[in-house]
């Protein structure tokens, strides 16, 4: 059988609306000297020079809304529905008080990472740096500083943000990996929503260079993520009755919850929010990050709290280390407690990979 190509992602991905411009084909294409494809300002990435296609089919094969592997990555990783493999769920919360008045939860991702650079077991970290509300930027965080500055969704109202015409929740952080390459990075952590995380494991099962280096794969919980321009942030303002500069933190567990510099806090049902979701995200199953070392969500724990879940063996022992070292600490949970947090973690994977069936189903019958 013919090897697929960039030619059929365009047909089976970007024309039925489901390419969520990771960036992972573009950064990764093995004829990159030659320029073949690169993202377009809006839409899924484009040829530029269709001649040149090496045709090695890497593009199509690590694109996470594309199967293959995917059988490979459940086996490997011991994929059990719907929760995916674990060996401990738990919750934690850094000791660090500056982190957890900048952090999203518990601050225990920013934590780790810390913890990670200060033991020498990373030399660099792909992370996303906030910009604004509604917008972040990939970088490769070499430094405490760095790794503070992606910390959390607290903001400062000062950003010129609200000057762009474009707002999203997500960031392209694969494409740092290729840069990560150029600068010889050979420890490196990798923080990621679970599309990113899959293009991760599929680049690492391809033996895709530098994906070798990643040491860490930290995974966050997602619901889904929202993306929107101009016209639809004043429909976003007019339905919240907000404006986008009285944002103080964003975060998201049941609901997505929105505080205002004033104090008020508003809840919003994920189901308002249907116009503002990257259409990608409706074919997406996976809730909470099953192939990563590490998942952390706020779903299910207090606010100031991480909910973690342990997945792999690198994962236990560095969240044990942070504890042993005093970077985190570890909330002590009775069985009922536990029970009810793999409870709400497994409603929200059922009701993720319910409503990406539906969609997929629907797509197939249009
Ligand atoms: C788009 C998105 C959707 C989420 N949906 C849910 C959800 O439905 N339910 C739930 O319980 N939790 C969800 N989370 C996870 C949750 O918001 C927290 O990130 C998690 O609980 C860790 O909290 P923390 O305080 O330990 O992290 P912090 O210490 O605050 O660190 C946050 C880390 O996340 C990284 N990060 C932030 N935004 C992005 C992004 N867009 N892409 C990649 N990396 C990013 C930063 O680089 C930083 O390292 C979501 C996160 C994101 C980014």
């Amino acid at each position: 059988m013919a090897k697929k190509t960039f030619a059929d992602l365009i047909k089976e991905v970007h024309e039925k609306g489901l390419c969520g411009r990771c960036g992972g084909c573009v950064s990764f294409c093995s004829a990159g000297d030659f320029g073949v494809i690169e993202m377009s300002p809006d839409g899924p990435p484009v040829y530029i020079n269709k001649d040149k296609c090496l045709e090695c089919g890497i593009c199509y094969l690590i694109c996470p809304q594309i199967i293959a592997f995917k059988d490979e990555l459940k086996a490997k990783y011991k994929f059990d529905y719907p929760l995916g493999y674990y060996k401990r769920i738990t919750q934690a919360q850094t000791t660090d008080e500056n982190i957890l008045r900048i952090a999203t939860d518990g601050g225990v991702v920013t934590s780790l990472l810390i913890y990670l650079l200060d033991k020498g077991l990373i030399d660099g970290a792909i992370l996303s740096k906030k910009i604004g509300p509604f917008s972040r930027e990939a970088i490769i965080a070499t430094t405490k500083e760095d790794i503070l500055e992606s910390a959390g969704s607290t903001y400062d109202v000062s950003h010129s943000i609200y000057e762009t015409s474009k707002y999203s929740t997500y960031t392209p952080t694969i494409t740092s990996l290729k840069k990560s390459e150029e600068k010889e990075f050979k420890k490196l952590a990798v923080v990621g929503t679970p599309c990113q995380i899959t293009t991760i494991r599929k680049m690492q099962e391809l033996g895709v260079v530098p994906s070798n280096n990643i040491s860490y794969v930290f995974g966050l919980f997602c619901t889904e993520n929202f993306s929107f321009d101009k016209f639809l942030k004043e429909k976003l303002e007019n339905q919240l009755k907000i404006k986008l500069k009285d944002i103080k933190k964003i975060n998201i567990k049941e609901n997505l919850i929105i505080d205002l510099i004033n104090g008020k806090r508003i809840n919003i049902k994920f189901e308002q929010l249907e116009d503002y979701m990257r259409p990608a995200c409706h074919a997406c199953k996976d809730y909470s990050n099953h192939f990563s070392d590490l998942s952390f969500g706020g779903l299910g724990a207090p606010d100031g709290f991480t909910t973690v879940v342990i997945r792999r063996p690198n994962g236990e022992e560095i969240f044990n280390g942070a504890v042993r070292q005093g970077y985190i600490k570890e909330k002590s949970l009775k069985k009922d407690e536990k029970q009810d947090i793999i409870s709400k973690i497994s409603k929200y994977s059922n009701w993720k990979a319910e409503r990406a069936a539906r969609f997929l189903e629907n797509l197939e019958k249009n």
